[in-house]
């Protein structure tokens, strides 16, 4: 899956309707301002620190970066841009949106200094998982000249490249301050379950069939990443249904106003919201969960 995914991710850009998938801020602006603004909201009542970093991972074309930062900036915060992007594809495009940013392969090398503000939207599905058919690891083999799955019955997952990052990201922000917002397509509690899935043009395909060449990705375990994050001294909020995150920032009123400012273009961006927030469509499925330095205020959305 990781080999798969590198190689997936370096050889193209994967989003957007020509592409193989969509995601959220490529759906709407509305979705990388509220990213924004709830961070800008969370810096400002942590005392307006003049020296923090915007951190984020897998930026995809750097379209939630232009979103959030400019609402940012409105709100007076003007941060440092770090990306953590594997792909030197994607980091093309968003050295467009982005020319004073600076990219990294991972967190180790975000330079020392003020707190970190993090966003990672749909970065974590595309990390590798594993697969347990009780103590046995599930994987991948030969039958005759096809890829086949050693190990049928009832699957549990699990990630170490997932949780190495959530532990990471905690112990930077409880160093250094700061908030992490991480959005996923996933489960607030671990489960049993497979939810391995490869997606192309799309829609879904064979997980086994042409590896590299479609989206490979699993439902995010928000549990076993929370846990992850709380071997170090932070705070966890969520996480909470996407739907109801958008909604409690506001989704309808910046919808409403844009509608005001450009009225041909109001059926798309209601149709935008009903897309991000719906049960039946991003809604329920996806989820939004910050880690926090102790001594920052919850991000707003997450209070019950
Ligand atoms: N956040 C963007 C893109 C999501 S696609 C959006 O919402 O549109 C996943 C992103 O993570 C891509 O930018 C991909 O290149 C990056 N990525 C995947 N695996 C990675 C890894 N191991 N290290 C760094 N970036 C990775």
């Amino acid at each position: 899956m990781g080999e798969a995914n590198t190689h997936y991710y370096a050889t193209r850009d994967p989003l957007g309707v020509t592409g193989d998938f969509t995601t959220a801020p490529e759906i709407s602006q509305m979705f990388g301002e509220i990213v924004g603004a709830a961070l800008a909201d969370c810096w400002a009542r942590a005392g307006r620190p003049d020296n923090a970093l915007y951190v984020e991972l897998g930026p995809g074309r750097g379209t939630l970066a232009a979103d959030a930062l400019r609402v940012m900036a409105k709100a007076g915060l003007r941060p440092a841009v770090h990306f953590v992007e594997a792909s030197p594809v994607l980091s093309d495009f968003q050295r467009q949106k982005h020319p004073g940013a600076l990219w990294h392969q991972g967190l180790a090398t975000i330079p020392p200094g003020g707190p970190l503000m993090v966003v990672a939207n749909e970065f974590f599905d595309a990390l590798p998982i594993r697969q347990w058919v009780g103590d046995e690891e599930r994987r991948v083999t030969l039958k005759g000249d096809d890829f086949a799955f050693t190990a049928i019955g009832p699957i549990r997952e699990d990630s170490p490249e997932r949780e190495a990052v959530a532990w990471e990201i905690a112990s930077q922000l409880e160093m250094r301050g700061g908030v992490a917002l991480i959005v996923d397509y996933g489960h607030a509690r671990t489960a049993l379950g497979d939810t391995l899935q490869a997606v192309r043009k799309h829609h879904f395909a064979d997980v086994l069939a042409e590896p590299g060449e479609q989206d490979l990705t699993s439902h995010v375990d928000f549990e076993a990443l929370a846990r992850a994050a709380r071997a170090i001294d932070i705070a966890i909020d969520g996480p909470v249904e996407q739907g109801d995150w958008l909604e409690a920032l506001g989704i309808g009123q910046r919808a409403a106003a844009l509608a005001e400012v450009s009225p041909e273009r109001s059926a798309e961006i209601v149709a935008a919201r009903t897309r991000l927030r719906d049960s039946g469509a991003m809604g329920s499925l996806f989820k939004v969960m910050a880690i926090r330095n102790r001594d920052w205020p919850m991000p707003a959305g997450f209070a019950r």
